[in-house]
């Protein structure tokens, strides 16, 4: 099963403010009346209907509604709430492996004995969540995690998605080749020239040509199209993070400074990461300004064990987030995620 929170950090805001939940409420950016760069990180579906989603800029969101709620992330909070989901789903489990802040992999398969109990169990587990963490979630079931993970998407929100082992195929098949989890736009494109529009088309086409085109990623998406993931839930690894901080001796605008000091705390933190041969799938960047505010940006990538991707991915957080009106004072760069490599297959 993949559990999936929904819209998860404004729904911990309405745990705060339960009057938010009539509201159109948005998590992320600083819109600063449409002057503010940044993004919305998480909507509410009361602001869905204005057009608002996550991931569009700040601004945009703020054209669209200007008199939404609109509040900072608070992490802390978040991650206490994400805890208290994880030690939940456990209960339930065989093994738990969490994904991000908001989604987790449980294997049932020892808990339940056919399709319909595993309903009837995601039933209770949803229940159990909603009652004791007070927050919405929606459940994808399946035999394989690709499979329970596009099931999920299909159950949101606030809904269980069951797809049997035979129905795999056919549930795949009529989606567009971009919502097969892997595939990034350019994948897309490139394959929409190549005549395959649905993962069904994809699932038919010749591995020669999909390996002259992707390489080995041309064999992994063949096999996501055609239901084919053999990788397990694993128990997420006992580190939860690494990172790394450093304060400047003199608060500073100057872009160069900063990344050069990310780029340096990221090779420390990829140094220890190599060490205990983990790969990782969240880059989170800490900023602390001269008026001591403090952001963390954070960003969920496919899982690698390449050092250098801590690095790229921190500096493009920078790039994205900083408020350049501000002075640095202090840098954090963070890798969590973990999961043991040696095990890890690509997908997940
Ligand atoms: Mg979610």
């Amino acid at each position: 099963m993949l559990i999936d929170m929904d819209y998860f950090f404004v729904a911990c805001e309405e745990i705060k403010r339960p009057e938010l939940k009539t509201r159109p409420t948005i998590v992320g950016a600083d819109p600063k009346e449409g002057r503010g760069r940044g993004v919305v990180m998480t909507c509410n579906y009361v602001a869905r209907k204005f057009g608002i989603h996550s991931a569009i800029p700040i601004s945009q969101a703020y054209k669209l509604k200007p008199d939404a709620e609109y509040l900072p992330m608070d992490y802390s909070y978040y991650e206490k709430k994400s805890a208290e989901v994880l030690s939940i789903v456990r209960e339930f489990a065989g093994k738990a492996e969490q994904v991000s802040i908001d989604e987790f992999f449980i294997d049932v398969s020892d808990k339940v004995e056919n399709y319909e109990k595993a309903l009837e169990y995601a039933k209770k587990i949803k229940e159990e969540i909603n009652e004791k963490a007070n927050l919405p979630c929606s459940i994808g079931i399946s035999s394989t995690k690709l499979v329970a993970k596009m099931a999920c998407e299909k159950a949101k929100p606030n809904g269980i998605k069951l797809v049997k082992d035979e129905e795999a195929n056919a549930f795949l098949a009529p989606l567009p080749v971009g919502q097969l989890y892997g595939i990034g736009k350019k994948t897309e494109e490139k394959l929409g020239k190549m005549g395959y529009k649905t993962v069904g088309d994809l699932a038919k086409a010749s591995m020669m040509k999909l390996m002259d085109e992707f390489g080995s990623f041309g064999i992994d998406i063949h096999n996501y199209a055609n239901a084919i993931d053999e990788s397990e839930v694993l128990e997420n690894y006992e580190v939860k993070s690494i990172s790394r901080e450093f304060t400047f001796e003199h608060d500073t605008k100057k872009d160069e400074h900063v990344i050069k000091e990310i780029n340096k705390l990221a090779k420390q933190v990829g140094k220890d990461i190599e060490e205990r041969k983990l790969s990782f799938k969240v880059v989170t960047l800490k900023l602390r300004y001269s008026d001591f505010t403090e952001h963390l940006h954070s960003k969920s990538i496919r899982p690698t064990n390449v050092a250098e991707e801590i690095a790229r991915n921190a500096v493009e957080l920078y790039k994205e987030n900083a408020d350049k009106e501000k002075k640095v004072r202090k840098l954090g760069v963070r890798a969590s995620g973990f999961t043991d490599y040696k095990s890890q297959k690509r997908l997940f």
